[in-house]
């Protein structure tokens, strides 16, 4: 039951197989199992059992409001929910709790959607590796399923790996499944990142198409609520309901089309793949080298038309990603002084020294140090060098995009990651910030550009981890992104999520040494 797709744990309600509230007892009692892999700071047992309920009675009067109603989600810990705790897995936020609901969030429960809890992630949502929150690293799940054992010979509670992140925590949610579907955030490859290393579809749509009211932000300018589920089509289920304008979002734009579901069939004759020559980056794995290959031929085969590409300023991405990242960061983090919310660092001198310890105490060094970073680029001698030129950088990359796209190419097919899921062993023991950097190479460029992009898992790699590759698409056509994206899941042939469970059934025995 807990891996059906959303369609089908629908219909089991309709059909009486299951009832919303027993489907939430068993997502919670799967997050009690799983609490090492430390994917939820907050878990609401009590308002989803509420709201289970609530679905159940409009379910048994017959009139349940559409395909998520009863079905459990999990939340990335930086968007505002009513009533319940939103820490940014911060000591600045960690008694927090908002008076309102995210756009997104609302949408959710609007639509009978069942909270189960809040996931954890990276300070403020920098970083990739969910190992940078002050609630501690989250789990990779496939650290405990069957293949990664069986090929390393690790042993799981020594030798764990990590899930990618910044919203590692959502997507191990959806991964280990506590949760049918998860909201993360995408600035530069948050909600694609910890997606592909943990085996499920991670979905970053077009900028603007969702609404970033509540979501607490990190760029402006990039930030893009992420949808985790465990199929392509559950996303596209998942964007019908978030997406389209907000009187609360000025950036948002209206849905160009009303997508729920995908085509079974879709077909790729018509379709031009771009492949962009760049993205053969220094330190790509031979693993995920051949998982992009081998997808690039599929399409070949089924007669799409695969050509190389050029985006000639991919190389100055990462770049210009953190001298804009840091700029908004340092602005956007001004709010956090202690005075109207949030931590308060107990100093009375001055109140100078008051916001000094605030900020000390209340911020890890990463958040700390793009801070200064920012503050730097951002001084009026240094203005024109660091954030005017990453800016005029910005429109390169984006006119990259737009001579490929406006050449006829329909979709980009990319890696997501450099690799597989590293160790946390060597993870934290490299320059934590220097790892974090390289692996957003492939994912960066679609948030400096807007577009929407999506990974989908294709393959184990030969350590039993999940690779995933990206197809990035034009802005606003996150629909015909899809049904390209659905297309490879269809012929991938991924392990199914409950050969996963097998793993995990061997991980809550060892878990209990
Ligand atoms: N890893 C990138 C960063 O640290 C992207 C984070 C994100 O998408 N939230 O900024």
């Amino acid at each position: 039951m807990l891996s059906l797709t959303l369609k089908e744990v629908s219909l089991a309600f309709r059909e009486g197989r299951i009832s919303p509230t027993e489907l939430c007892r068993k997502c919670l009692n799967r997050i009690k199992k799983t609490q090492h892999l430390n994917a939820y700071i907050t878990v609401t047992e009590e308002l989803s059992l509420k709201q289970a309920q609530q679905s159940e009675t409009r379910l048994q009067q017959g009139v349940p409001l559409g395909p998520l109603d009863g079905i459990p989600f999990a939340v990335k810990d930086n968007f505002c929910t009513k009533n319940v705790k939103t820490t940014c897995a911060s000591r600045m936020l960690k008694d927090y709790t908002p008076p309102y609901n995210a756009t997104v969030v609302q949408k959710l429960l609007d639509q009978g959607a069942v909270l189960m809890g809040k996931t954890n992630m990276d300070e403020f949502a920098m970083g990739s590796g969910s190992t940078d929150g002050t609630y501690g690293p989250v789990k990779n799940p496939w650290t405990y399923a069957e293949p990664y054992r069986t090929q390393t010979g690790a042993a799981p509670d020594s030798d764990w790996i990590v899930t990618g992140g910044s919203s590692g925590g959502s997507a191990v949610a959806v991964a280990s499944l506590t949760s049918y579907l998860a909201l993360g955030s995408d600035t530069g490859g948050s909600t694609r990142n910890p997606g592909a290393l943990c085996g499920v579809v991670g979905l970053k749509p077009s900028y603007g198409l969702l609404s970033r009211h509540g979501l607490i932000p990190l760029v402006n300018s990039m930030d893009v609520p992420g949808i985790f589920t465990r199929s392509v089509n559950d996303a596209a289920i998942v964007l019908g309901v978030l997406q389209g304008l907000d009187v609360r979002d000025s950036t948002t734009v209206p849905a160009p089309s009303s997508p729920t579901e995908l085509p079974e069939d879709f077909d790729v004759r018509n379709i031009c793949i771009g492949i962009p020559k760049e993205y053969h980056a220094p330190g790509l794995s031979e693993d995920t080298l051949a998982q992009w290959s081998r997808v690039a031929d599929m399409f070949e085969m089924a007669g799409a038309r695969v050509e190389q590409v050029s985006l000639p300023h991919t190389q100055y991405s990462i770049v210009c990603y953190y001298v804009l990242c840091c700029g908004e960061v340092a602005s956007n983090m001004a709010r956090f002084d202690g005075l109207e919310y949030g931590h308060r660092g107990e100093v009375d001198s001055s109140t100078e020294a008051m916001y000094a310890a605030t900020r000390h105490e209340g911020f890890n060094d990463v958040v700390r140090g793009r801070i200064l970073s920012g503050n730097y680029f951002l001084l009026k001698q240094n203005y024109q060098h660091y954030y005017m030129k990453a800016q005029k950088v910005r429109r390169l990359i984006a006119d990259d995009f737009n001579s490929v796209f406006g050449s006829g190419v329909d979709v980009l097919l990319t890696p997501t990651t450099l690799t597989d899921a590293a160790r946390y062993s060597d993870f934290s023991q490299e320059d934590n910030r220097t790892r974090s950097v390289q692996e957003d190479v492939f994912t960066q460029p679609a948030n400096i550009a807007g577009l929407p992009a999506v990974t989908v898992p294709t393959a184990l790699s030969r350590r039993g981890l999940p690779i995933g590759l990206q197809l990035v698409g034009r802005v606003l056509e996150d629909k015909k992104l899809l049904s390209v994206a659905q297309w490879v899941e269809q012929r991938v042939g991924f392990p199914s999520i409950s050969d996963c469970d097998i793993g995990m059934i061997k991980m809550e025995q060892t878990s209990a040494v």
